[in-house]
């Protein structure tokens, strides 16, 4: 850090420097996130002090948090909800799961039987929890095999988790079936929904996923993602009260006893801008959100199969993964060539696209046009090779 303090003029022209080697959204196609709604950005600035990790200091917000935990009840089919806003879909899980170990202290080797296509927060959660996270084996529909998760399951399972739209497909695990498992078993069952969370209620004839199936104990939903509100904003919503209580710890001198939650400071202008921008959209807002980006993944699945390029499986969400040859060559000269930022997928190997409300018709046909011209120059130039 320099001895004197700058003036804003430099700090500033600093801060455009950085910004201008920043990708905007436009030509990203690997993000899960995107611009946040303004209505939510103006929330946030201005409620940017406010920290609910003491929140006795901030009852007003303390009432916004209430409100916007009613409403994803209201979303996910709970009418009584416990739980809080975190700071996305990673956070939420390592709770969810933190409070399935601690609902079982007696068990010294605890395991949780995860979906294989479960995100990569819960390798961290194996890390930090020390507890055993099996992955269940994957159908080639991609979603997870329940006869597998009930095969895992022993003396030392604390809980299940399902996932409603996966990171890397957008494939929705059978929940239903996760749900029986789970009541069969006395488990605690929790739904990954941190990406599906605002876009499968607002697909027509998708299947249940949340609070409707009673095994289902908890659910994460992201605000960041398809909610449109400012970064960091995730949630974690739990079915019963004493599930979340399974996290409380006391804290001295706060205006609070204590918190149940995993960071101490918090984010009061997530707050805001969650419950703005859900204010602000409605149930009919978001429904015009998803129709828009479903409307362009259909686009894009259409021109693609136009150019003979197929997808690994029928979509349910916005999030489209195409199988093509050498998917991590194509992803580099989409980039350099033409500045898309698509992204590869490990099992099985492909790009994937998630179209989030940012992209435009225009957008996509030109990305179509660029893989097009990309997929002829790798296959002309291995016809060179061989000649
Ligand atoms: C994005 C995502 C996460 C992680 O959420 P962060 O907000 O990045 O912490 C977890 N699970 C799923 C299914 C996701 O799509």
């Amino acid at each position: 850090m320099q001895e004197y303090g700058q003036n804003w003029e430099d700090i500033e022209s600093a801060l455009q420097q950085a910004k201008s080697k920043d990708i905007s959204y436009e030509k990203v196609l690997s993000s899960m996130c995107t611009y946040p709604h303004p209505v939510a950005v103006e929330a946030h600035r201005i409620f940017i002090e406010s920290n609910m990790g003491d929140y006795g200091l901030f009852m007003g917000t303390y009432e916004l948090e209430k409100s916007v935990l009613t409403m994803l009840g209201d979303l996910l089919h709970n009418s009584h909800p416990y739980g809080y806003l975190t700071t996305g879909g990673t956070e939420s899980n390592i709770q969810a799961v933190r409070a399935m170990r601690n609902a079982c202290t007696s068990i010294k080797d605890p395991n949780i039987i995860v979906s294989g296509s479960a995100h990569f927060s819960f390798d961290k959660i194996a890390d930090i929890l020390k507890i055993n996270v099996r992955k269940a084996r994957i159908l080639p529909d991609l979603v997870v095999d329940t006869e597998d998760v009930l095969s895992l399951i022993d003396k030392n399972t604390v809980g299940l988790v399902g996932i409603a739209g996966s990171t890397e497909f957008g494939q929705v695990d059978p929940i239903s079936e996760l749900s029986k498992i789970a009541i069969d078993n006395d488990l605690p069952l929790h739904i990954d929904a941190a990406f599906g969370g605002f876009l499968l209620p607002f697909l027509p004839n998708h299947v249940p996923f949340d609070f409707s199936l009673p095994g289902v104990t908890s659910i994460a939903i992201d605000p960041h993602k398809m909610g449109l509100s400012t970064i960091p904003s995730g949630a974690l919503l739990f079915r019963e009260e004493k599930m979340m209580e399974l996290l409380k710890v006391d804290t001295p001198y706060l205006t609070i006893s204590s918190q149940c939650t995993l960071t101490g400071t918090r984010s009061g202008a997530s707050v805001a801008s969650t419950y703005a921008v859900m204010k602000h959209l409605g149930k009919e807002g978001y429904q015009q959100v998803v129709n828009k980006c479903m409307k362009l993944t259909n686009l894009l699945l259409d021109e693609t199969k136009n150019i003979g390029v197929k997808p690994v499986i029928d979509p349910v969400m916005n999030i489209v993964a195409l199988s093509v040859e050498e998917p991590k060559k194509i992803r580099t000269e989409l980039a350099t060539q033409f500045g898309w930022q698509v992204s590869v997928t490990k099992q099985p190997s492909s790009i994937r696209l998630v179209v989030m409300p940012h992209m435009t018709e225009e957008n996509i046909l030109a990305f179509v046009r660029d893989l097009k011209t990309v997929i002829q120059q790798l296959q002309s130039s291995e016809i060179n090779m061989q000649e």
